[in-house]
């Protein structure tokens, strides 16, 4: 089985890196956009790998190797952050995913070496840019691009929001730079599949004596999942169907922001792979996994744990339960328990909720304006005192009550006061729950939103410390 690593790389960051390189590829031709490209990639890659753990955020897959290996008869891997795939036919070769934009044309080049031929496909797990990134390096006269019915409306969303986004994930990755990179072939959307397959439907096709089958595996990283399977070998080609690791508790919907993802759909998806009943699963991050009986069992696994949260999430919604009380009270049994790093069981809860009642938690009558809570928070603080609420909070979170002390500490903090006594109360609360992370699920987002926390609170200390001295 593959040793169980973690991926802290969102879609864009590696991408960011080389933004502050200035480079014109719009107008130079092919080989030299992808000599330019190689160049790139690596000042980007040896720029993350020199980073610190805390700035990376422990991107264990920016020191895998970029080199090739070959993992059975016709499959070919190229590794790196994310792997490529060449199958080769008599006929000429197929591709699937190609990898992140800074390393695909390195990618390109060494798989190109060692398996050299026309390429006649190449399929697109998904839209997210360490799949698609290097796409362009790999397309020639006739190469047909494939990728589910619902890409272009992927690519055209992460488009339309790629500021927001971005400065949504620089937030969990402050290794990013500020602005997504302006590089022609880094820029996102690039990428017009000319072959569409939609749910329910199977691209099967026979090339040079191997037999390929294209289908559909929505509810993961997005509504358009593609796997590949190599019916005679046996082999699954999943992108990030199962996440970086395999098995664990999968991002039902992931805190990073992007469109929901369906709980149901990515059962029955799961239930599409069980009974292809897989020899061997290539996953687009990390190591080949092996072994017929250990994948089923893990796959069952799997889509009994969603099936587990999401049947809970329903009954306690027809008990009358709250969004909250369900966070608390969910969790895996036993024998479904399942690697937390990536996906959460407490956030598929409210996420699960909120995919089937929306926003509207009919709580309070407040939440149907645009007025929030926040806006009263410092009337309160006064009425109560300032001190009284950080003293009241420290009791919190001295007993152990994180939460509720964290609470009180958002009516001292409000409007931006940078009342001291309450921002060291709450890079005690910060520190305690990372910790707590840490030894905990050590989710890797929950990690990096509270280290982004704290550095926050630790600038706005520093400013109160001016305060005062000034
Ligand atoms: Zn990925």
């Amino acid at each position: 089985m593959t040793p169980l690593r973690q991926l802290r790389t969102p879609v864009f960051a590696l991408l960011a890196l080389v933004a502050t390189v200035t480079l014109g590829c719009d107008d130079l031709q092919k080989s030299a956009e992808l000599k330019s490209a190689e160049m790139i990639g690596d000042i980007a890659t040896e720029r993350l790998a020199s980073l610190g753990e805390t700035e990376r955020a422990a991107n264990d897959l920016i020191n895998v190797p970029i080199e090739v290996r070959q993992l059975d008869d016709v499959v070919w891997q190229v590794r790196g952050v994310a792997n490529t795939h060449l199958i080769k036919t008599s006929e000429g070769n197929v591709i699937f995913d190609t990898g992140l934009a800074t390393q695909a044309a390195k990618q390109r080049r060494l798989l190109g070496e060692a398996v050299p031929g026309k390429i006649t496909h190449v399929i697109l797990s998904h839209s997210h840019q360490d799949h698609a990134g290097g796409t362009q390096f790999w397309v020639e006269e006739g190469t047909d691009i494939v990728a589910h019915q619902e890409y272009p409306e992927e690519q055209r969303y992460l488009k339309a929001l790629e500021p927001y986004l971005w400065h949504r994930n620089r937030t969990l990755f402050p290794f990013m730079p500020e602005e997504p990179p302006n590089i022609g072939f880094l820029e996102y959307g690039n990428v017009v599949p000319n072959v569409l397959v939609d749910d329910g439907d199977v691209l099967r096709f026979e090339q040079g004596g191997v037999r390929f089958e294209v289908i559909p595996t929505p509810g993961a990283e997005g509504v358009d999942n593609l796997s590949l399977w190599l019916p005679d070998q046996k082999i699954f080609f999943s992108g990030d169907f199962f996440g970086p690791l395999f098995p664990q508790f999968p991002n039902v919907f992931t805190m990073r922001g992007e469109k929901i993802r369906k709980p149901i759909e990515y059962t029955r998806s799961l239930d599409t792979v069980i009974a292809l009943e897989p020899e061997m699963i290539v996953p687009s991050h990390n190591d080949p996994i092996e072994g017929k009986e250990g994948i089923k069992a893990s796959l069952i696994k799997m889509r009994d744990a969603v099936q587990h949260v999401h049947d809970a999430v329903i009954a306690g919604m027809n008990a009358g339960k709250t969004v909250h009380e369900l966070m608390a009270e969910i969790s895996l049994p036993p024998e479904l328990e399942l690697s937390q790093v990536h996906g959460r069981v407490s956030w598929a809860v409210k996420s699960i909720w909120e995919y089937y009642a929306t926003w509207f938690h009919f709580d309070t009558t407040t939440e149907l304006y645009s007025v929030p809570a926040s806006a009263v928070w410092s009337e309160v603080a006064k009425l109560a005192g300032v001190e009284n609420l950080v003293a009241h909070a420290n009791a919190h979170i001295e007993a152990g009550r994180l939460i509720e002390g964290l609470h009180l500490l958002e009516f001292v903090l409000a409007d931006g006061n940078n009342h001291l006594a309450g921002l060291e109360a709450r890079k005690q609360v910060l520190e305690d729950l990372l910790e707590q992370s840490r030894e905990d699920l050590d989710n890797s987002y929950e990690n990096d939103w509270l280290r982004y926390r704290l550095r926050d609170t630790d600038a706005r200390i520093a400013a109160a410390e001016g305060e005062a001295a000034g």
